[in-house]
């Protein structure tokens, strides 16, 4: 049966300053190496007809009811802004709704240069699409908020990096691309005019109630306040927190130099082009409000009462810290088995992690053994932690449940570097066995599956991955 998808497409209604329509740029020989059939049929996608996936997810063929574009924004890379930069290797295809009303975007990436490519070529290689396939697949089954992959096509053409390698396109779905950077684009040009547009579009698509900029801004502030201490909680390093990468519904976006961390340390970078470590691990939660305030600063313009507004946003920025802060003692307070959080449990949870920063332990590891005989074994120093475990006893005796708290809060598996990039080596070799077995893993990552248990062992030193890449 042939592939249809419902679109219903909203942005390519806005104003033509908003974007670049075109289309793909047709590819030779393009293959299908994975396609998301349960994100699909909650899309509204129907059909399964091979050809047709590899058609309209390559950009070859345009479906039927897809007005294809490339989105503008602007943005603060690493504190510097940048006035364009856009869509350089995306196409948003169109908009579906899903059946609980949330509309989504479905959107290629390393489909072929459009206008904001600039010096690049708009294509992607296969290893970064596979891992962003993966992680985002992963975020997702660990509850975090995220973009979605719904497919990958190999091209069938090489593209030029350090060497030839196999070109790819993903498809991403995300309940909008609209990003920090969206507004400030306009904003930096002084139209008034179209960030107006844009804030009632954005206030419609995510947050019908909010009133007005303020409103708008706080909704923001609230979304991104709970989505990064979730990142901390799984220990997610995004390693490229530009304004451009966040989105304003609060959903993960971007998987270039992300990772998750093996042994734990607070300002843990991996990110090879973060040489300042702007964006470590510990520094999230203040890169998150020094975006907001970039937000803010980029609404301004559109309240009447310049001072009065400055002061309320001023406000709004001022408390995000807090709000952070909240969610991140939620988060890990049920990590170690506490629901209704008292005094002194942050002091203990901090003690925990500086025990594990001293002594070289395994983040998710000690997290998910925690209870057990095993988890002394995660510190270089055993009876350090001893002496930790001995209060923390006492601390939970008095809570409800704690067990079935942790394993709900505490993931077995996660995207390991050293798997990702056996994975991708292997797949460079046409065998996707791995790609597959990790998908697989990775869909219940809560689960004690003895199948897995391999995955669930940290590098060894010859294994350990020091550096990430972007996916450019
Ligand atoms: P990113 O680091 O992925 O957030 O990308 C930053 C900017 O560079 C965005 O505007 C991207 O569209 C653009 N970009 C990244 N890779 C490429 C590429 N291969 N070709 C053209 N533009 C790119
Ligand atoms: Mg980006």
């Amino acid at each position: 049966m042939t592939l249809q998808i419902p679109f219903d497409n909203t942005y390519a209604r806005l104003p033509s300053n908003f974007y670049s329509k075109l289309t793909a740029e047709v590819v030779s020989a393009p293959s299908m190496i994975a396609y998301n059939f349960p994100l699909a049929k909650e899309l509204g996608i129907t059909g399964e007809n091979d050809q047709d996936i590899i058609e309209i997810f390559s950009g070859n063929k345009v479906a039927l009811g897809s007005d294809p574009l490339a989105q503008l924004y602007a943005g603060h890379q690493f504190g510097q802004y940048n006035p364009q930069l856009g869509d350089g290797r995306a196409l948003l295809l169109g908009e579906t709704i899903k059946a609980d009303g949330v509309r989504y975007d479905i959107q290629l990436k390393g489909s072929g240069p459009t206008p904001y490519s600039r010096s690049g070529d708009g294509r992607a290689w296969l290893g970064p699409v596979l891992r962003e396939y993966l992680v985002s697949e992963a975020m997702h089954a660990l509850g975090i908020p995220t973009t979605r992959a719904l497919a990958v096509i190999l091209s069938g053409e090489p593209v030029m990096r350090e060497n030839l390698l196999p070109g790819a396109i993903l498809t991403r779905v995300a309940s909008s691309h609209i990003r920090i950077g969206t507004f400030q684009v306009f904003s930096a040009r002084r139209d008034w005019t179209s960030l107006k547009i844009l804030l009632e579009y954005a206030i419609n698509r995510h947050f019908p109630s909010a009133d007005g900029p303020l409103g708008f801004l706080q909704e923001v502030i609230k979304a991104q306040a709970a989505l990064i201490p979730k990142w901390m909680g799984v220990g997610f390093i995004h390693g490229v927190m530009n304004t451009d990468n966040c989105q304003i519904a609060g959903e993960t976006i971007d998987y270039g130099p992300c990772a998750f961390m093996d042994r734990f340390h607070p300002m843990r970078v991996y990110s090879s082009i973060d040489k300042m470590g702007r964006y470590a691990y510990g520094s999230q939660p203040d890169i998150i409000v020094w975006n907001l305030a970039q937000l803010a600063t980029a609404l301004v313009p559109l309240m009447p009462d310049k001072d009065k507004a400055i002061e309320a946003f001023t406000n709004a920025i001022n408390d995000m810290p807090r709000i952070v802060k909240k969610n991140w003692l939620k988060v890990f307070a049920k990590k170690i088995g506490i629901s209704s959080i008292q005094l002194g449990d942050e002091d203990l949870i901090t003690k925990l992690l500086n025990l594990m920063a001293d002594g070289h332990a395994d983040f998710t590891n000690t997290f998910s053994t925690l209870g057990s005989s095993s988890t002394r074994d995660q510190f270089m120093e055993p009876k350090k932690f001893d002496i930790w475990e001995k209060e923390w006893q006492i601390r939970i005796s008095t809570e409800k449940d704690p067990i079935i708290h942790m394993k709900q809060a505490n993931p077995v598996l996660i995207p390991r570097n050293h798997r990702i990039e056996e994975m991708i080596s292997a797949a460079l070799k046409e065998d996707y066995v791995p790609f597959k077995r990790l998908q697989r893993a990775l869909s219940s990552p809560f689960a004690q599956n003895a199948a897995f248990s391999d995955l669930r062992r940290p590098p060894l030193e010859t294994e350990e991955i020091k550096a990430t890449f972007c996916g450019t």
